[in-house]
């Protein structure tokens, strides 16, 4: 195997809303070992601004403020990725936030409106700027992480199960259009990464959590890692996955496929 092989992702540029923790830190940390230049945008600032020097800093990573429910915020960041390293090949559009809430009862108009807003609406407008770019480029890899609640329903929030099918809804359509400028969209589904969001949304700590997700699905005992949703973005976002468009992949566990009754 040459060196180059080992950097499955040299000379690309990406951008990964919600890089600054969880699923996006570690995604950010993976893409650059294999070689890419990556931008982070988040509205940790501190977050952001620590990962990328622990990573070597200004030649080979950026962080950039950006609320993803803002326009210009995003359009800046695709903006920054293209001056800095010179183009866009891969958009993560990976920031989410959710939280437990059980009954509609309980659920409220502006929480409903929130989740839509980030998961939704900035997955959105992640797509649309990155496609304003990779279109004359004729390439590009769109990614989105939903959920495996984006195929069943049963848990969580109202507000987070609608979000993450209606993000699967919309990386289909981009599918078929963007195949013709050589862009592919896919989605990454992961259930139970003991990042922030899930500590906060179930209030347990981490190895409760952990425990209890790696007794659900078919691989007992094996629990997920936001390194293991990393590996998953990795090989979407290589040209090894060249001809993968309109996937949504499942990282499970075999989760989705054990509790049908909740679909
Ligand atoms: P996390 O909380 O560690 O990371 C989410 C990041 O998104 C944070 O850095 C946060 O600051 C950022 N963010 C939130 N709102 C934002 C906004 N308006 N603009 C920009 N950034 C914003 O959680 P995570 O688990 O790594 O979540 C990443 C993605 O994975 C989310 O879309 C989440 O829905 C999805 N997901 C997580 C799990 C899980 O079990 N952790 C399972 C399925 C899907």
């Amino acid at each position: 195997m040459s060196s180059n092989s080992l950097k499955r992702l040299e000379g690309k540029v990406a951008l990964i809303t919600g890089g600054a923790s969880g699923i996006g830190e570690s995604t950010a940390k993976l893409f650059v070992q294999h070689g890419a230049k990556v931008v982070i945008a988040d509205i940790q600032d501190d977050l952001g601004t620590s990962i990328c020097e622990q990573l070597g800093g200004h030649e080979t990573i950026s962080y950039v403020h950006c609320d993803v429910t803002s326009d210009s915020d995003v359009r800046d960041a695709v903006d920054l990725a293209v001056s800095k390293f010179g183009k866009l090949d891969i958009m993560f559009n990976n920031a989410g936030v959710g939280r437990l809430e059980t009954s509609i009862l309980e659920s409220s108009n502006e929480n409903f409106k929130r989740v839509m807003d980030i998961n939704v609406y900035g997955g959105f407008l992640g797509a649309k700027h990155a496609a304003r770019v990779m279109i004359p480029a004729k390439k590009g890899c769109i990614l989105f992480t939903a959920s495996v609640l984006s195929v069943m329903g049963g848990f969580s929030e109202h507000a987070y199960v609608a979000s993450k099918h209606a993000l699967v809804g919309l990386a289909k359509n981009l599918c078929v259009e963007m195949g013709q400028y050589g862009i592919r969209v896919n989605c990454i589904s992961p259930h139970g990464v003991a990042t922030p969001l899930l500590i906060k949304e179930t209030g347990m700590e981490k190895e409760a959590l952990e425990s209890l997700v790696s007794e659900e699905g078919v691989l007992k005992g094996e629990v997920l890692e936001a390194e293991d949703v990393a590996a998953a973005a990795l090989y979407l976002a290589s040209d090894e996955a060249k001809y993968l468009s309109g996937v949504n992949l499942m990282v499970d566990g075999g989760f989705s496929i054990t509790n049908p009754s909740l679909s």
